[in-house]
């Protein structure tokens, strides 16, 4: 190897500071590098940005070999050779980018041991043609980046994935370490089964990211709150906006380029390089407000990204935990601000019900909705959510948007009686929208048409705004007193009877003014 430590020296730290040119390790950066540097497989559980990569890229320098580093993402695997060549690392990448002859070369490199670090793609680590190649070459270390990608629930999920199994069942001696920024015990445990890595140890950081301010907003015109949060926080800025579909991402962008924001949008429905060109302008451009679907911002290394705003709710905890983890990476602070209403939650609950998943999968799919939703309508401190979800104990933590300006509680038990009883004297069919017309005493085409006027909870709620019958209805679906049913429509839930009966009293959250 070509880092020969001097004797007077850890290695380890010797390689850090001379190669890296960093001074010190973070958090357990150099307990997962001495456990891998003496043979022993790890389960990284680390959040982005906190240094997963020097966990494996020491390692690899360290042990005889060429370390492995298997990773679903061609810009970062560029990206990371070329800061690594430029360091004077002997490192490469194996990829669909590279031509025939180019390839060729590396794995001739791979072969005649002049490699360091080679950077493989996990379909092209399955050909046969380069199990054969690693049978002929020395590997110190295998790095399975962005493990999370072999949980068949996440959005990242990569079939290629499962098979690297086949690493520890042809290649034992080889210590593995698995790396993933997504966390949550069920992802964990997938990994833990679908690697084959029972013996590993498990190095666990906080998955706490103190700059990052977490605000939620009840939906009332997001466009115009999202344009409202920006103005007043971050002028200038650079962000990201998630909205859930295309159209909204097209549309979402050209409305905030019209009020004078520096704004582009980024989906996979367009072609290569406009992505391409958008997202370089969003990385090495100032103040950019990127506007995209989830198909932006894997492996983006953009330190000052500001802000993450949801106008649509994400698909579970933990992907808003990974696209929220895109701000602040710098450690300044930021903002994950959401904007989520009643029309969400059903949705979301509609797709789940609707979906011909088998029973198992949509059990697990209600169980991560109820986790998100259990965020959004956190009572308290929404940091303690987040983190309780990713096993971690925490208190108030004074930066988020319940913390800053705790909400005030009303009893709502009147209330909810009268939307339960309109819920059910409407026969449980209809949504939201409609029930609040009838609680409003609204006379609409619709509610005449099904003779809802003649209703006797016709108008007797006019004293509660319709943001407050919303949020209340939300509340009672977080709380399980309502459900919904498979064409959004709600419906009456068994645990809401003593509400409905009058025996416990219900308290409720009051809407506020959607601050920024
Ligand atoms: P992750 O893969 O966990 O998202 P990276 O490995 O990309 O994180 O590291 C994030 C940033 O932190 C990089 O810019 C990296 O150079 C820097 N970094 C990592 N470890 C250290 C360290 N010990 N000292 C200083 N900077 C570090
Ligand atoms: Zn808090």
């Amino acid at each position: 190897e070509a880092f020969v430590s001097s004797p007077e020296q850890d290695p380890a730290l010797h390689v850090l500071r001379h190669t890296f040119g960093y001074a010190a390790f973070r958090g357990e950066q150099a307990a997962i590098v001495a456990h891998l540097q003496g043979g022993g497989d790890a389960l990284v559980l680390m959040p982005t940005g906190g240094g997963k990569s020097l966990c494996y890229q020491i390692p690899s320098l360290l042990r005889p070999g060429c370390g492995l580093v298997v990773s679903p993402l061609i810009a970062l695997m560029q990206d990371q050779v070329q800061a690594l060549r430029q360091l004077g690392v002997k490192a490469a990448y194996l990829n669909s980018t590279l031509t025939p002859d180019e390839a060729n070369e590396i794995e001739r490199q791979l072969v005649d041991g002049s490699l360091e670090l080679l950077y493989v793609a996990p379909e092209r680590l399955l050909t046969p043609r380069f199990q054969n190649l690693l049978t002929r070459a020395r590997i110190g270390l295998f790095a399975i980046d962005e493990a999370h990608c072999v949980s068949q629930w996440g959005h990242d999920f990569r079939p290629e994935y499962i098979q690297l199994s086949i690493l520890h069942e042809r290649f034992p001696d080889v210590p593995r370490v698995a790396l993933t920024a997504t966390a949550d015990a069920a992802t964990r445990q997938e990994i833990v089964e679908r690697l084959a890595l029972h013996d590993a140890r498990v190095f666990l950081s906080s998955f706490d990211r103190p700059n990052i301010r977490y605000t939620v907003v009840e939906k009332d015109n997001p466009r115009k709150q999202l344009l409202r949060f920006i103005r007043a926080n971050h002028d200038g800025d650079a962000g990201i906006v998630y909205c859930l579909s295309r159209k909204k991402v097209e549309e979402t962008a050209a409305w905030l380029k019209s009020e004078g924001i520096r704004a582009l949008p980024y989906h996979a429905g367009f072609d290569a390089a406009v992505r391409e060109s958008h997202q370089t302008q969003f990385v090495r451009g100032d103040g950019i407000v990127m506007c995209a679907t989830i198909a932006f911002g894997m492996g983006i290394d953009k330190p000052d990204v500001r802000f993450v705003a949801h106008l649509d709710l994400p698909k579970s905890l933990e992907a808003y935990y990974q696209e929220t983890g895109r701000a602040g990476r710098d450690g300044l602070p930021s903002n994950a601000w959401m904007a989520y209403g009643l029309q969400d939650m059903v949705l979301l609950r509609e797709m789940i019900e609707q979906s011909q998943a088998p029973d198992e999968i949509k059990r697990v799919e209600r169980q991560k909705l109820d986790a998100l939703l259990g965020y959004a309508e956190a009572p308290a401190c929404r940091r303690e959510v987040l983190l309780r979800y990713f096993g971690e104990a925490s208190t108030p933590c004074g930066n988020c948007d319940m913390c800053l300006t705790p909400p005030q509680t009303f009893d709502a038990s009147v209330a909810a009686q009268q939307a339960l009883s309109t819920i059910y004297r409407s026969g449980q069919r209809y949504g939201a929208g409609h029930l609040i017309d009838i609680l409003q005493g609204r006379e609409t085409a619709k509610v005449t048409e099904r003779g809802h006027q003649h209703l006797t909870t016709f108008g007797i709620g006019k004293s509660v705004s319709d943001a407050q019958w919303s949020s209340l209805l939300r509340q009672m679906v977080a709380q399980g007193f309502i459900g919904v049913n498979e064409h959004g429509g709600l419906i009456l839930q068994e645990a809401c009877r003593p509400v409905l009966r009058g025996e416990t009293g219900f308290m409720a959250r009051k809407v506020r003014e959607s601050a920024p």
